[in-house]
Parts: structure tokens; sequence; C-alpha cells
């Protein structure tokens, strides 16, 4: 059997290795390694898979969060609501901007932002929502959209693990993620769905307006050479990044597929099992991954397991050979960094609980049966001992 990974990038490079490596020569070759005509081709290609007006491309996901905010011309003081379980780049940026971060609970089921604890959290202060589209999987949608509508505020999507979903609206409508707020952002981080072989990001609109102001602020907040109009800051994807990332938009597609089928197989082995609970899918799917739809695109393959010593199991696990993660080990509004007197442990039941139950195990585009029936049987041999 294969080494197992948490994520197998070499693996998936090794089939696309003779177009990488001459795109990445050609860039060498061109000398054109920032603002080259491969970061504006790699622009229009995402443009157009992800059915949005504006990509602007910088240097990581957490820059395109902050740019975002930025952009949208939030000011200190003013309150941003966001996801208690996630990761912290979030939350991270609006405290940089001197923005108040307003953490709300996530729901049971998706461990995307709850609609209601978003309502309950919203004061004459508030300006912004930002969903995370956690693990690979959209909020839900309607809900904040019809929310930030009646209290016109901003959505600004954090899209670093959900790009190639696709969202599916009450109405039947669908829209990829990230192409459904008033701005989006997301991370080209090399284990995401759609990584480069460094840092890259990017952030994306419909807004010409906006578009135009954030392609200032990534540039020193200059609209002509040598004039600065705003602050800005110096965020920029390179042409290397840009022409690998070139490379594999094309399989995009094709490796989220793949994610969901190491997703459907490790659900048919833990089907039943009631120690174990499989990833719930919201909406279009109900409970399980149909073939073509994109409605989770499994950036990790997370489980929630009960009456069972969640840090054993991680190291059975490890002690077998089976790298696995725990995302997230602490909710947010206890971190040193982000405590606030306002909260209320009552608040978080939900993220409270997902913390001491939640597991990813090892997912990427090159699992093969023999890796997927090794990490189930040892998970069951755990939980059922
Ligand atoms: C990875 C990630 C980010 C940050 O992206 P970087 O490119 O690492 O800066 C932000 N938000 C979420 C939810 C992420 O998973």
């Amino acid at each position: 059997m294969k080494k197992i990974q948490m994520v197998d990038l070499k693996g998936q490079y090794e089939k696309i290795k003779d177009r990488v490596d001459q795109s990445v020569l050609d860039v060498i070759e061109s000398s054109a390694f920032i603002n080259g005509p491969e970061v504006h081709t790699f622009q229009k290609e995402l443009e157009t898979y992800l059915g949005v007006k504006h990509v602007i491309p910088c240097a990581n996901g957490t820059d395109a969060l902050q740019i975002a905010m930025m952009g949208l011309g939030l000011q200190p003081g003013d309150e941003v609501i966001t996801a208690d379980f996630t990761f912290a780049a979030t939350v991270e940026v609006i405290a940089l901007l001197q923005l108040t971060p307003v953490l709300v609970d996530v729901e049971e089921g998706s461990f995307n932002i709850d609609p209601e604890a978003i309502r309950k959290a919203i004061t004459p202060k508030t300006k912004a929502i930002v969903p995370v589209h956690l693990f690979g999987q959209c909020a839900n949608m309607d809900a904040i959209l019809e929310i930030a509508q009646e209290h016109d505020l901003f959505v600004i999507e954090d899209n670093a693990q959900a790009i190639g979903a696709t969202y599916t609206f009450a109405n039947g409508n669908k829209k990829k993620a990230g192409a459904i707020g008033h701005v989006a952002s997301t991370s080209f981080f090399p284990s995401k769905n759609l990584g480069c072989y460094g840092d890259g990001g990017a952030i994306f609109t419909n807004d010409d307006d906006l578009a135009h102001i954030i392609r200032g602020i990534v540039n020193h907040g200059m609209y002509e050479r040598y004039h600065h109009d705003v602050v800005g800051v110096n965020s920029r994807l390179d042409s290397i990044q840009a022409t690998i990332l070139r490379a594999k938009l094309p399989h995009l597609d094709s490796y989220n597929a793949a994610r969901q089928s190491a997703a459907r197989k490790y659900n048919a082995a833990f089907e039943g099992n009631t120690k174990i609970s499989t990833p719930y899918i919201s909406k279009t799917c109900e409970n399980s991954i149909c073939e073509n739809c994109d409605c989770h695109v499994f950036h990790q393959y997370t489980l929630r397991v009960k009456n069972v010593n969640r840090d054993a199991l991680v190291k059975h696990l490890n002690d077998q050979g089976i790298p696995c993660g725990v995302y997230y080990p602490i909710p947010l509004h206890s971190q040193k960094a982000y405590k606030d007197a306002r909260y209320n442990e009552a608040d978080f039941p939900v993220t409270n609980q997902l913390v001491k139950e939640v597991i990813s195990l090892p997912m990427h585009t090159e699992l093969d049966d023999e890796q997927i029936d090794f990490i189930t049987k040892t998970v069951l041999d755990f939980v059922n001992k």
C-alpha cells in the first residue's frame, strides 16, 4: 500500500508534471515574473469558470479577506459577524482592521454559520457578515442574503475551502461558491482544492466599482502610476503561481469529483455506526452525495464521534501510519487573542461540542481503495472496541 498522506500533492503533480514544468520554464524564460500575462490569463479563466465578473488575484487567502473588507470601506468599530468554528484567518483580519469581530455559533449539521445566531447578534453597528464555506460546503446563503438585505449588510464569502462547489438556492437557481455575496475571497494554498505551489489568493466580485477600488488597494492604493489615492497594500499573485494554477484549473472539477468519490466510500463504510456521524450534506443532496452535483467538494472529510475518546482515536490512527487532523480544536471565542467579555458560553453550544468530537480523515485527489479500506477498518476497529 502507498504511504497514506493527509494531502498527496506529489501524486497529483506527477500526473500534470509535463505541462506544469514547461509552463514554469516558459515564465522563467519570459522574465515576466510580476503581473505577467499568465496572471491576467488565469484571472480571465477563473472569471469564466466561476461565472463572476471580476477576479482580482492577490498574495494569499488572508490578504484576500483583508482587502475585501478594505474595499468595502469598513471603518474601525464596525461590527462584522462571522463563525466561531473556523480557521483564525477570518477573525484575524477583522481585528487587524480594528473592526469588531462578533463570533456566533454554527449549525449542528453543516458546521456552517447559523443564520438564527446571526440574527441575534445584529446591532446598529453591524456592517457585514462573513460566512465561511467550511470544509467544502456553502453556508445557508438563502437565509444569509435575506438577513443581509433586511439589515443592509455586506456579505463577504470566505471561499478558501469550497472553490468549485455549487450552491442551489431554494428557488432552484444555482451559483458557484464565491459568486454569491457582494465579494468573496479564496486561497490557493497548496492543500486547498485549487492549490498552487506556494502562496496565492484571489478576491471575486460582480460589482464593477468595488473591483476597481480593490485593484488599486492590492497595488499600494495606486489607480494611476505613483498617485496614491488610498492606503493600500502590496499583495500579488506571481506569474509562476499563476501558470501552475492555469495548468490545474481545467482539472478542478475532476479533482473535486475524486474527493467526492473518496467521501462516498468513507460514508459507505461508516453507514449505520451509531458512534460515528458522517458529514451532513445540506439541501439538494439530503444525506448522500449525488453523482453529478458539486454541493460539497470535501476540502475536508470530517466525522463526529460520540462516546469515543476522540484524542485516543487520533493517536491510534497515527500509530497505524494514518495521518488525521482536528479542525478545529479550540473555538475562536476561547482563543487568547479573540476572547471578549461580551461572549457567553451558552451562546456557543454547537461549537463547544464540535471541538470535542470532530476528526478529519485523509482527503485528497489521489486516495485509492486500498488506502480507504485500511483507514475505515482502522477507525472502526477502534470505535467498536
Ligand atoms: C486557508 C484559509 C484561509 C487563509 O488562506 P491563506 O492563503 O493561508 O492565507 C482563510 N480562511 C479559511 C477558511 C481557510 O481555510
